[in-house]
């Protein structure tokens, strides 16, 4: 559960559903804002913070911080407002002639969603035939992919998400045959129990779909698949919130609503 505060800041953020202080006390406008957050997003209205409006709360700033870095931020997708996501909005507001309250409300909204064009400085997902069979977790900090053998095949390819420069191909007993690439905004992402060594040797420069090599199942793993993680600012971040889907690439019908597509 968010913190009281958290939460305050989320609802002031979100449309200026609260316009207290951001003190940590849960006061009446504090559950106005509850009530009206509620309402707004089709909950049932009980001014009780329980675990269904923190899943939407944190759902939405989520969103939020997902639509800014269309919009060429690089922010945390961590369904918190802090000072990084309050800068961006500001600058985003700024930036688009709208008036600079620091508010997602209903005119930042219609910009943010107006002509999102995701460009060419998008990741792609690394493999083509995208069936997702384990997310992201404290546990499990990257996401695994897996295959059928009706369309990728459990061997299938498995290619570079962004241009980058490959800093480390080798063989561990825990993540198998693997590489990592590093892109040019620092970030790392990493590929791992591939079939066999890469053929890529380190400091070779890549393209966004350069094959990287096959899917496997080396080191400890239990059945082919990707275990794909990508490191943003010295954190694993997950995956899924960067990824997009390419018009070329399929998805297996049980993640469809888990990805988002160029
Ligand atoms: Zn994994």
């Amino acid at each position: 559960m968010l913190s009281i505060k958290q939460r305050q800041l989320n609802l002031r953020t979100y449309h200026l559903f609260y316009t207290g202080n951001i003190d940590g006390i849960e006061g009446t406008l504090t559950k106005n804002a509850y009530r009206n957050f509620q309402k707004y997003t089709g909950l049932s209205v009980d001014g009780i913070y329980g675990v269904n409006t923190n899943n939407k709360l944190i759902a939405v700033i989520k969103d939020l911080q997902v639509k800014l870095n269309d919009k060429g931020y690089n922010l945390a997708v961590d369904g918190m407002v802090g000072n990084a996501t309050i800068s961006a909005i500001r600058d985003f507001q700024t930036k688009n002639g709208l008036v600079v309250d620091e508010i997602a409300g209903t005119k930042t909204y219609e910009k943010l969603n107006s002509s999102i064009s995701p460009s060419s400085n998008k990741y792609r997902y690394p493999v083509n035939f995208i069936a997702i069979t384990q997310y992201y977790s404290n546990k499990h900090k990257a996401l695994d992919l897996g295959w059928s053998n009706s369309d990728g095949g459990q061997n299938q390819s498995v290619y570079a998400c962004y241009e980058g420069t490959v800093i480390t191909n080798t063989y561990d007993s825990e993540a198998g045959n693997f590489i990592a690439i590093k892109h040019d905004n620092g970030d790392v992402s990493r590929y791992l129990h591939l079939n066999s060594k890469s053929s890529l040797k380190v400091g070779t420069r890549v393209q966004k779909g350069t094959f990287i090599g096959n899917m496997g199942t080396t080191g400890r793993s239990t059945g082919n698949h990707l275990h794909f993680d990508l490191t943003k600012n010295g954190s694993r971040v997950n995956p899924i919130d960067y990824l997009y889907v390419y018009n070329d690439q399929r998805v297996y019908s049980g993640s469809k609503n888990s990805v988002r597509y160029i």
